[in-house]
């Protein structure tokens, strides 16, 4: 039995309660709020204590407080700007008032001798205490208004919903909390002495004025932990789900070995990793099964994903099936059709290309020979997946380097790959490297395969970070380094600018540079040239007939020329930390010695000089991703953000780790034991903004 099929006035729709009408159970619902109970799961973000008077002697900045005092002087001055400057004492200190915007009437009712409260945050200008227009209100020293008795949350709100409005609808929802259904498994609530569900919403909504905001706040209030819990294993059973439901489905069943691979191992000039092996054939062995495969496949800059792409793609093709291959970028895409050229045309297979910039015309001819099932693998970026590109058999679906893909987007394309009862395999590749319990969280849909070894003959690349100011002796060593027979990438970049800027930014930087070194050939390719232009740039640095090579970010993923040997990178602080271990991964592919300049501009903020120092003390994927995860977050770090794949309430992947392994073993007890309790368990947490709800796609 689902929560929905009771009749208490917990589970229906929010116009049950008082005074909600049509229009705001709309702005509720763009929330994922839709039914009373769902108030109950809409968690503040943080708090604001109004519970008592702070001495202003005791004021620190940042600080939210209710500050009591008497006016001593109110002023008008005229700096930048006109502004009201009020200053208040209480006998323990100063603070001064600073209004930007404010009437005459306010002005003189600021009075010096009246007494005001006043609620804001502590801010410091000129060694000066002070708050920027905060709420106010005179008092009467005989008659003081109340305060407020528990900590006031604030919630995540949207256009046209006042937090006062949703406090007071989540105020008689919690009135029904004591009807709220226990989920969780008895014996683990014992074990980890879990308080009651209602105590622990009554708790975080009206938190009592003796928790301060902060422990409340850090995740580890028991209160918290319990809901951690409980949402982590809402996700974890909503990704079971989806990975049951995808088992239920019908793949095409493809045979190894495959004769193709064979033939392509005696060409190739070197012999697979021991990693790459593995991974190949974990890969063939799922393709095999009749179910579809779907696999993330985890290989640091390097390591050889491509290889792997195309053992599984001759397995597909060696069993009369056809192949797509979506990269996230035209370059990338470009680089993988000329290497799967080179590789399947000696077998005598048919590689197509289907760009977003090709005419009507020249794609004709493509797309009928993928409808024909003469082209066994479309290479292409999104494009691949427009209306008028069919297949005639297709099996399996590569997306590389595209971890910027969510749940939904992996299952809309399956989706759209699907022929008659089956569904093709799907495969996805990424650089990020990503600790696997935040994988089984992040993709628990998706099996994992990880190449954790590099090719051997590589030396480490040496990174230095250097200031912009030094760019001449850079510009001088450069030119060196060019005559000793190395060649070089030039990264321009600008982030949050348009690509117009960025490219602007690339021309201008070709230009100098050409000024400066005469006698080195240098190239620019950027996101805005043609690209049959930006082949042929590409050719052209790959045959080393250009020694420098100046780009935008377009070359950040999988672009391969073994010979180039330095990267530059400019204005490196603004770049994440794993972008800048995408771009210098671009060198040390060879067997020369390889390095890294990160250019920056001075002076350096203190995240960007921890992200600056951590790449120049290693070139490891998977410290660098944890380093990366402490400075940013894992919803940033596996590019879930926009997606909405990883939407946590109250969790966090990183801080909540160790919670996975019980949440993963619990998960899956609950299915084998209490499944209708999963199913109540995905609807409580996994609600999304707008209706449009994970689990809605799961259960279909
Ligand atoms: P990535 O994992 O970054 O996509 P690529 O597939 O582009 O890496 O491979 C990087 C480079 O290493 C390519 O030049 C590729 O030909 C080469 N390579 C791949 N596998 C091996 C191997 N087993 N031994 C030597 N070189 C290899
Ligand atoms: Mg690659």
């Amino acid at each position: 039995m689902t929560e929905s099929a009771t009749p208490k006035l917990l589970y229906q729709p929010v116009t049950a309660l008082k005074g909600v009408n049509e229009a705001t159970a709309e702005k509720l619902l763009r929330l994922g709020i839709l039914r009373v109970v769902d108030l109950l799961f809409h968690l503040p973000l943080r708090y604001q204590d109004r519970t008592r008077i702070y001495p202003i002697g005791s004021l620190r900045t940042e600080q939210e407080v209710t500050v009591e005092g008497e006016i001593e002087l109110t002023e008008v001055v005229i700096r930048a700007r006109k502004m009201l400057l009020c200053h208040i004492s209480d006998g323990t200190g100063w603070l001064t008032l600073r209004f930007f915007h404010f009437t005459n009437g306010q002005k003189h009712s600021l009075s010096k001798g009246a007494a005001i409260r006043c609620f804001g945050e502590v801010r410091q200008a000129g060694g000066k205490l002070e708050m920027v227009h905060p709420e106010y209100r005179l008092v009467n020293a005989g008659e003081l208004p109340p305060l407020e008795n528990t900590l006031t949350p604030t919630y995540p709100s949207t256009e046209g919903m006042q937090q006062r409005s949703l406090n007071r609808l989540i105020k008689l929802a919690l009135e029904q909390v004591d009807q709220l259904e226990e989920l969780l498994p008895q014996p683990l609530i014992r074990e980890y002495q879990f308080p009651p569900l209602a105590d622990c919403l009554r708790l975080l909504h009206q938190p009592p004025s003796e928790l301060a905001s902060r422990p409340l706040l850090d995740g580890r209030h028991p209160v918290q932990q319990r809901l951690i819990f409980e949402e982590l294993l809402a996700h974890q059973l909503g990704v079971q789900q989806a990975r049951h439901q995808i088992n239920q489905v019908q793949a095409p069943r493809m045979q190894a070995p495959n004769q193709f691979f064979q033939q392509l191992l005696k060409r190739l000039p070197f012999a697979p990793t021991s990693a790459q092996t593995r991974v190949i054939n974990e890969i063939s062995h799922d393709l095999g099964l009749g179910s579809p495969m779907n696999r993330l496949v985890q290989g640091d800059v390097g390591s050889g994903k491509t290889l792997v792409a195309v053992a599984a793609a001759l397995q597909a093709i060696a069993n009369g099936y056809q192949v797509a291959l979506m990269a996230p970028t035209e370059l990338l895409a470009e680089q993988h059709y000329r290497n799967f050229c080179t590789w399947l045309e000696p077998l005598g297979l048919d590689v197509v290309y289907i760009s977003g910039n090709q005419t009507v015309k020249q794609r004709r001819r493509q797309v009928e020979n993928l409808l024909l099932g003469i082209g066994h693998i479309a290479i292409g970026t999104h494009a691949l997946f427009q209306r008028t590109v069919e297949f005639l058999q297709l099996g399996l679906i590569i997306i590389d380097e595209q971890h910027r893909f969510g749940v939904h987007q992996r299952l809309e394309l399956r989706e759209k790959g699907k022929q008659g009862d089956y569904y093709p395999h799907q495969l996805v590749m990424t650089a990020t490297p990503i600790p696997r319990t935040l994988a089984m969280t992040a993709y628990g849909d998706l099996d994992y395969s990880i190449i954790d070894e590099l090719p051997p003959g590589r030396t480490p690349i040496k990174t230095v970070q250097l200031n912009n100011d030094q760019r001449e002796r850079l510009i001088r060593r450069t030119e060196k380094a060019c005559q000793r027979g190395c060649q070089v990438y030039w990264v321009c970049t600008l982030i949050d600018e348009s690509e117009v800027l960025q490219c602007q930014a690339a021309e201008d930087t070709a230009t100098l540079l050409r000024e400066q070194l005469p006698d080195v050939t240098i190239g620019l390719i950027h996101g805005r040239l043609h690209p049959s232009e930006k082949e042929r740039i590409m050719a052209a640095f790959k045959a080393n007939e250009l020694q420098l090579l100046v780009a935008t970010t377009v070359i950040e993923v999988g672009v391969d020329v073994p010979n180039a040997s330095i990267m530059i990178i400019e204005n490196a602080e603004r770049l994440g930390l794993s972008q800048l271990h995408q771009l210098r991964g671009r060198v040390g592919r060879g067997s020369a010695e390889s390095s890294c300049v990160l250019l920056y501009q001075a002076p350096l903020g203190k995240t960007a000089q921890k992200r600056l120092e951590a790449l120049c003390q290693t070139t490891d994927g998977f410290e660098i991703a944890n380093i990366d995860l402490e400075l940013r977050g894992p919803g940033e770090v596996l590019g879930t953000k926009q997606t909405g794949d990883l939407r946590l309430r109250l969790a966090s992947l990183l801080r909540d780790q160790h919670w996975l392994p019980r949440v993963q073993e619990v998960a899956k007890q609950i299915v084998a034991n209490e499944p209708e309790k999963a199913l109540a368990l995905t609807q409580r947490w996994l609600q999304r903004p707008g209706g449009d709800s994970a689990i809605r796609f799961f259960q279909s």
